[in-house]
């Protein structure tokens, strides 16, 4: 099966926007068993979206495109499509009343340019948007007139994230699995570590899963800073055992370093185990500015767990805000062991938490030393038991170095709590 993936937007080729939806789409879709084919992001112009939906149905079962159907005059995507289609564009009563719901229901009064979003090509069905405006469509092209003797289908998808995600989920995954169904069925499990490299990891896993390879397990690793994922996936008749047994071998090796799986981010693993123990957090960041914090409160329910954070950036707020002692300070330095002991126990008491992470550390790229090169960073750890800290070593780029402490913080806790 030929699946294309087509962005459509001028800020992608300008570099302003990130195309997410690339990356975010072949995932969805792999782990759905459908692999891409190929992807081409484009300018929106007539020529470009033609053109390349054009040549994408010339090859493929499936052509996905994202962007354009919005109700500014760069939209394109939706009228140049159904022109090129030779299907007659009709308004859908049913997507003017929720445009007009939607306008209402936040005191607004509707654009008159709203409305070409209630356009419908002939035969396409609309995809629901419930996070904006302009819903998605699909369009079964059978036959496909740019590739004869086939069937294809089109799937338009707004541009907006927030509404690409939910609508790829609720509508199109299943248009997907109904339309093009797998001779087999396909499993597909994704288990997620920290605190090992990559080839270290396939060192402990690989020697044990070669039978299960052999019966028809895809194994695959996805290393970003500080984590892997390890993917196992079949789409053999007895995916689900191979999984499941690739899954107990996979745990049995990486036993305290899986913190989650598929999509699960540490954060929310944390979230989620202090929330159950009922038990509270509050942070202390130097080198982070906030970073840990961030992470936190992007979790739905983190005000079950987050007490208080700081951001002690100076010396004198160590001691001001956290009751660091300023000879602690003075002896050790602001990047020790002892000061981020103190950071944590100041921290703790004064949010009145179960525990308390604190971190501070030398992010670069000038202020290291021979003792304490660029990348030190000390992590205390506040709790019932005491105070704890840990020292680590990230010589790295300002953003990772952030990224690598925030993530061995919390982890520290998660394996704390395991
Ligand atoms: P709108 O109704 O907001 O105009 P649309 O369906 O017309 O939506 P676009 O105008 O192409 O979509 O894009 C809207 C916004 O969505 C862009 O400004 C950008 O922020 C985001 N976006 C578009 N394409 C992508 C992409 N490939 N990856 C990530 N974000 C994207
Ligand atoms: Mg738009």
């Amino acid at each position: 099966m030929n699946i294309e993936v087509i962005n459509t937007g001028s800020e992608l080729m300008l570099g302003r926007t990130l195309n997410t939806h690339q990356q975010w789409l072949c995932r969805r879709l792999a782990d759905l068993g459908y692999v891409v084919t190929r992807q081409t992001a484009i300018a929106d112009t007539p020529e470009a979206i033609c053109g390349t939906v054009r040549e994408a149905l010339g090859r493929a079962d499936l052509v996905i495109t994202t962007g354009g159907l919005g109700p500014t005059s760069d939209d394109l995507t939706r009228d140049l499509l159904a022109q090129m289609l030779g299907r007659p564009l009709h308004e859908d009563p049913q997507i003017l009343e929720k445009l007009h719901n939607y306008f209402a229901s936040r005191k607004r009064v509707m654009p008159v340019s709203t409305r070409v979003q209630a356009m419908v090509p002939e035969g396409a069905i609309v995809l629901a948007n419930d996070f904006g405006t302009a819903p998605g469509l699909a369009l079964s092209l059978a036959p496909n007139p740019y590739r004869a003797g086939h069937k294809a289908w089109l799937v338009l998808l707004p541009g907006p994230p927030r509404e690409l995600r939910p609508m790829f989920q609720r509508s199109v995954a299943p248009l997907i699995r109904q339309e093009f169904p797998h001779s087999c069925p396909y499993v597909c499990r994704t288990l997620r570590s920290m605190g090992l490299g990559e080839s270290l990891v396939q060192e402990k896993v690989e020697k044990h899963l070669g039978s299960l390879v052999s019966r028809g397990l895809d194994l695959g690793y996805c290393a970003r800073p500080g984590r892997v994922d390890v993917r196992l996936a079949a789409g053999v008749s007895e995916a689900t055992e191979i999984v499941t047994q690739a899954e107990a071998i996979v745990r049995r090796e990486l036993g305290h370093l899986i913190y989650g799986t598929d999509d699960q981010e540490l954060e929310s693993v944390l979230v989620e185990t202090l929330t159950h123990r009922g038990e509270t957090l509050a942070l202390a960041e130097s080198c982070t500015g906030g970073y840990i914090a961030h992470l936190i409160t992007n979790v739905p329910g983190a005000s079950q767990v987050l007490r208080a954070g700081w951001v002690t950036y100076s010396n004198a707020s160590k001691s001001d805000a956290l009751g660091v002692l300023p000879t602690t300070i003075a002896t050790h330095g602001a990047v020790s062991a002892e000061t981020v002991a103190e950071m944590a126990r100041g921290a703790r008491e004064r949010a009145g938490s179960t525990y308390a992470l604190a971190v501070t550390g030398i992010a670069g790229p000038t202020g290291g030393s021979p003792e304490k090169p660029v990348g030190t960073v000390f992590i205390g750890l506040a709790g019932p038991n005491g105070v704890e800290t840990l020292k680590q070593n990230y010589p790295t780029d300002r953003e990772t170095f952030k990224q690598l402490t925030a993530q061995h913080a919390l982890d520290w806790l998660r394996r704390k709590l395991a």
